[in-house]
């Protein structure tokens, strides 16, 4: 599946999975998924699922990691073996390593480390099925997962995936949150993040061919659709804050 480049990625302004070009695919929240974590949540962007889990502020090791004023967050994101359809090679390679390091900074944007200096916050993002977007719906985990784990932030992480889509006469036209396919044989991907309270962004990375205009078209659709994104995060942090506190 996926293996042959798409006659189109959009048709009748509809995408393959019937989406049309501003709409996320169906979105779930989990919290608490891993009881014996500080803080967990799960994410699912239709086929694409991803636990986060984080444990701290603990003891850091190995000591010379320690920073004296602040946390350090840690983030390891890894795909399990199942979770693509030919075997990932287990382990990190340079993907997961990349991906890991940019994951780490976008959440000490949010993190209020200075309250924890010494310590270590660790998150472990674990991709279960991946359906392209996993960085983003990561990230999204993680940020719920550090909430969970009741660590203080200056605000919620809200990521998700956009690009450039081609029609069946081979015009671009930009998308938001891609699947597979889109992802594979796009025009081009961006993996976006931002902190809307702050209004900041905290993770940015293109790959492909994409001018400024159609650049600024999608993140008018991806800040657009981070809104509601933020809205559901909210509303699982609430529901799992009222299912603990009875
Ligand atoms: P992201 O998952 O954040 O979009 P990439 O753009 O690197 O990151 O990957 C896009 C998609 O390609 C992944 O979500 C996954 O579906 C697939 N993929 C990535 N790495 C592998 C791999 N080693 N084997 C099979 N599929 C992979």
């Amino acid at each position: 599946m996926g293996d042959e480049k798409p006659k189109f990625l959009i048709k009748g302004g509809k995408r393959l999975d019937g989406r049309k070009p501003e709409d996320v695919r169906p979105i779930q929240i989990k919290m608490g998924v891993v009881p014996n974590a500080d803080g967990s949540a799960e994410v699912i962007f239709g086929k694409t699922r991803v636990i986060a889990t984080v444990y701290g502020p603990r003891e850091l090791h190995p000591r010379h990691q320690v920073i004296n004023e602040r946390a350090r967050v840690r983030v390891r994101y890894d795909m399990m073996t199942f979770s693509v359809e030919d075997r990932k090679r287990p382990g990190p390679g340079r993907r997961e390593t990349e991906i890991s390091k940019v994951l780490a900074e976008a959440l000490t944007r949010v993190v209020i480390t200075e309250k924890y200096p010494t310590r270590a916050i660790d998150v472990f993002v674990t991709v279960v099925q991946a359906d392209a977007s996993t960085r983003v719906a990561g990230l999204n985990a993680a940020s719920l997962a550090l909430a969970d784990a009741g660590i203080p932030m200056r605000d919620l992480v809200v990521s998700l995936s956009f690009g450039k889509s081609y029609d069946e006469k081979g015009q671009g036209h930009m998308v938001v949150d891609l699947e597979k396919e889109e992802d594979n044989w796009g025009m081009g991907d961006i993996a976006y993040a931002v902190a809307p309270a702050l209004g900041e962004v905290l993770l940015l990375q293109m790959d492909g061919d994409v001018t400024l205009e159609e650049f600024k078209k999608g993140k008018t659709m991806a800040d657009k659709a981070a809104l509601e994104i933020y809205e559901m995060q909210k509303r699982a942090l609430k529901a799992r804050y009222e299912e603990g506190s009875k």
